[in-house]
């Protein structure tokens, strides 16, 4: 039967089928807009294994975060390869939500979903100069003020090398402005160590990078060389235990940073969506990747309930509180 089951989709079976429908708590839910993606990124397969960017038509993805809400969904994560490329393959064409014609483009669909009165997340952000336009819509309450944009490395030779966009000092100014556009914004990001060829220096570069550009959340991942990718040709692969040493001294600082951070809302009230007895998440906090807030004070809160925590204690990546 597995060999059958490789070529051919496997017969519907109701109730695992059903399970299968939605993996999240009832809260909370990912919105997927596009499947695929046009880039090319030397460490990835992904465009290899599922084609260029196929954009879901607006209305139908407008018409599933209503759908969601009305089921109870308080929180809806935004996701596909590349969220801020939403519409380039159908040219930004114009589709329909609510009866309005609206345009098949990120910062429009932002706008929309901003409608629905739930938290709207922002994940995998590709860092084009578009996506300063969604920045008023964080600052004016309309979608959360989060952005998770994977920067991949700060080395203007490394980046040619994984044909990702972007200069650091671009990023840097970047950063400065959407910081000063939304100051409660929560910038979240994601990098390569020990990409093929990366010397001391240019690790060096990206550590300082880390320091001035003062992220709030941060993933490190060392670079592996998945089958297929065209990194893996490239020359002076660097040792895993090189990798390793440089993942966890990147990571020790980041911790740093983050711990600063959060210590600097200590005494702050902050609104929160509680996910379980005495724990929830602020706008800061992605479900199971970013920190979370541990609060005391009400049994009787449920999950998928809104709240304001005051926080009183601080730790690397998690707040604690109580309620308000
Ligand atoms: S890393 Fe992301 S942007 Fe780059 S090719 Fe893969 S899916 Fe596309």
């Amino acid at each position: 039967m597995k060999a059958v089951h490789a070529h051919l989709p496997k017969p519907h079976d109701p109730f695992t089928d059903l399970i299968g429908v939605k993996l999240t708590p009832p809260h909370y839910a990912y919105l997927k807009i596009a499947e695929g993606c046009n880039h090319r990124c030397t460490f990835c397969i992904i465009p290899s294994m599922r084609g260029d960017l196929v954009s879901r038509p607006i209305g139908e993805v407008m018409q599933e975060a209503e759908n969601l809400v009305k089921a109870g969904v308080k929180e809806l994560l935004v996701i596909s390869q590349d969220t801020s490329a939403y519409g380039v393959d159908v040219k930004y064409r114009t589709g329909f939500s609510s009866g309005r014609p609206v345009k098949t483009r990120m910062t429009d669909l932002c706008e929309e979903l901003g409608r629905l009165g739930v938290w709207v997340r922002l994940h995998y952000v590709y860092p084009y100069p578009h996506v300063d336009e969604v920045i008023p819509l964080m600052a004016g309450g309309k979608i959360l003020p989060y952005l998770d944009v994977p920067f991949q490395h700060a080395s203007a030779r490394i980046l040619k090398l994984m044909k990702r966009p972007a200069s650091a000092e671009k990023v840097l100014e970047r950063l400065k402005k959407w910081r000063t556009i939304c100051p409660e914004i929560t910038v979240r990001s994601t990098f390569i160590v020990g990409f093929p060829g990366e010397t001391e220096a240019e690790f060096e570069e990206l550590l300082e990078f880390l320091e001035e550009a003062q992220l709030d959340r941060v993933g490190c991942f060392e670079y592996s060389p998945v089958e297929g990718a065209a990194a893996n040709a490239l020359p002076d692969h660097v040792s895993e235990e090189v990798k390793a040493f440089r993942k966890e001294k990147f990571m020790n600082l980041q911790r740093n940073i983050s711990a600063g951070k959060l210590k600097t809302r200590i005494g702050k009230t902050i609104q929160v969506l509680v996910d379980e007895p005495g724990i929830s998440r602020s706008s800061a906090d992605a479900p199971e990747i970013d920190g979370r807030v541990y609060f005391k004070g009400s049994s009787r809160l449920k999950p998928g309930e809104f709240t304001e925590v005051l926080v009183e204690r601080s730790e690397e990546h998690d707040l604690y509180g109580r309620i308000v």
